[in-house]
């Protein structure tokens, strides 16, 4: 491993890769990425909600790439791994709506309305109204009881045709200085009968607690076994979720699919091409990589608690997480992002330079985004710093104008602009992987909470 010196010292002086890098870094190619994107985010797969039949055609896809690149499976039943979990469905029997619209009651059915956040709720008495002007696109807030008004919100949204009010919602969190939204059951509203404008909208809600549904978690896991007789017990794991949320429930008209083509097919397409790009490196890395495309991020990184709970490597052998998420739209967080690449929490572990370096090397610039160290608990990387092990989500920027939005689709995305931020990307892993000393914890204060954990305990949640 002598040339890891000579990188070190490439970076700072000539700013190269080794040769054998650089050959695997070329080979990442835009169209590759474009392929895996447009089949994971095509209507066929119908927004990979956890579960679903969608969400098992992207993982089935997955498995059949890594088997394509030979890699070593790290699953409990092949390259998938399973675990028996349970989630949160809404419970739409006596559901109850209504919007009172400049005075005029309406009543909202079941069939009408898509719940995104199923959490209970009971009718109201005290509305509060937001809604003004045009009616699309907009967020009315209800919320119950002075006495309990914490644990009482709820939050009826309007879309526009983009899906936006949702967007913003989940995005921007304007709500949040009010109570607690954001643990409100969240409910999309499709209705032809609504009027276009309105000056005052009331809502009244009944919504049941969610059932809980017995379901297999399934990840998809795969290692490049490293090559150091040594570091190959140790794993740096790259992730990205390959779920996303589903698609609208309601039967009106119009895109009802949230594609998720950009979060975070995009993530998943550059796990497949990195996996490919370093399985058909004739040296591997001298760490092992373990990939591993999680399901059941958008409802809570239950894919990530599930790999952890029943890791199939040690805890303590496992040295690094990155996970790759949004990294397919250049226009995003209300400017041009190009050649630009972002990575949560940059300053907690020594990682972050590397990204930096590796920035250096291949053109692209590796920054620091004001929004830090609030995007580092929004991704799977948190559940693993939890655990004590260095976590990092890379990102070219965190919002964008379809997030979460039915306008999220794959021909939306840069794919050249991609190739190049993989290609960083791929370069900082190697080094990562093949750096005789293991990434550490920053000494700083915003990290204290994850270095005091030994590796593999959960810690609490920050
Ligand atoms: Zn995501």
């Amino acid at each position: 491993m002598r040339w890891l010196v000579g990188f070190t010292a490439c970076v700072c002086a000539a700013q190269t890769l080794p040769l054998d890098w650089q050959a695997a870094v070329n080979q990442v190619s835009a169209d590759s990425l474009k392929g895996h994107v447009s089949f994971l985010a095509s209507d066929l797969l119908e927004g990979r909600m956890t579960p679903s039949r969608g969400l098992d055609l992207a993982a089935e896809y997955l498995a059949s790439q890594f088997r394509r690149y030979g890699l070593e499976a790290a699953g409990n039943r092949g390259y998938f791994h399973e675990t028996a979990w349970k989630v949160h469905v809404p419970d739409l029997s006596g559901f109850a709506m209504e919007l009172v619209i400049d005075g005029k009651p309406y009543p909202i059915p079941a069939g009408e309305v898509t719940v995104i956040s199923p959490r209970g709720f009971q009718y109201s008495s005290e509305p509060v109204v937001t809604g003004t002007g045009d009616i699309a696109g907009k967020v009315v807030f209800a919320r119950g009881p002075a006495a309990a008004q914490r644990r009482t919100a709820a939050l009826a949204i309007i879309p526009d045709p983009n899906g936006r009010a949702y967007s913003m919602l989940s995005g921007a969190r304007p709500f949040q200085n009010k109570p607690d939204a954001s643990r409100a059951p969240v409910i999309l509203v499709h209705s032809n009968t609504l009027p276009e404008k309105a000056e005052e909208i009331k809502l009244t809600l009944r919504l049941a607690e969610p059932r809980e549904q017995p379901m297999v978690m399934r990840n998809v896991a795969a290692i490049v076994r490293g090559s150091d007789p040594d570091l190959s017990r140790s794993y740096i794991v790259a992730a990205a979720h390959y779920d996303h949320i589903g698609r609208l429930r309601h039967s009106g008209r119009g895109d009802r699919l949230f594609n998720g083509a950009n979060d975070d097919a995009s993530g998943t397409a550059a796990l497949l091409e990195i996996a490919e790009r370093i399985a058909r490196m004739p040296q591997k890395p001298a760490r092992s990589i373990l990939f591993l495309a999680t399901s059941g991020e958008e409802q809570g990184l239950l894919g990530t608690r599930a790999f952890l709970s029943q890791p199939p490597v040690p805890l303590e052998s496992i040295a690094a997480n990155v996970c790759f998420e949004v990294l397919g739209r250049t226009d995003m967080d209300g400017g041009l992002h190009e050649g630009k690449l972002t990575v949560t929490g940059i300053d907690f572990t020594s990682m972050g330079q590397v990204f930096i370096d590796s920035g250096k090397a291949t053109g692209i610039e590796v920054y620091k985004h004001p929004q830090n160290e609030a995007f580092y608990n929004r991704s799977d990387n948190i559940a693993f710093a939890q655990r004590g092990i260095p976590a990092h989500t890379v990102s070219n920027a965190f919002i964008y104008p379809d997030y979460h939005g039915v306008r999220d689709e794959w021909d939306r995305l840069n794919y050249p602009n991609m190739a190049r931020l993989i290609r960083t990307i791929t370069a900082a892993l190697l080094q990562i992987a093949n750096d005789r000393e293991a990434p550490r914890w920053a000494e700083i204060p915003a990290t204290s909470r994850y270095r005091g954990v030994t590796r593999g305990q959960a810690s609490s949640t920050p």
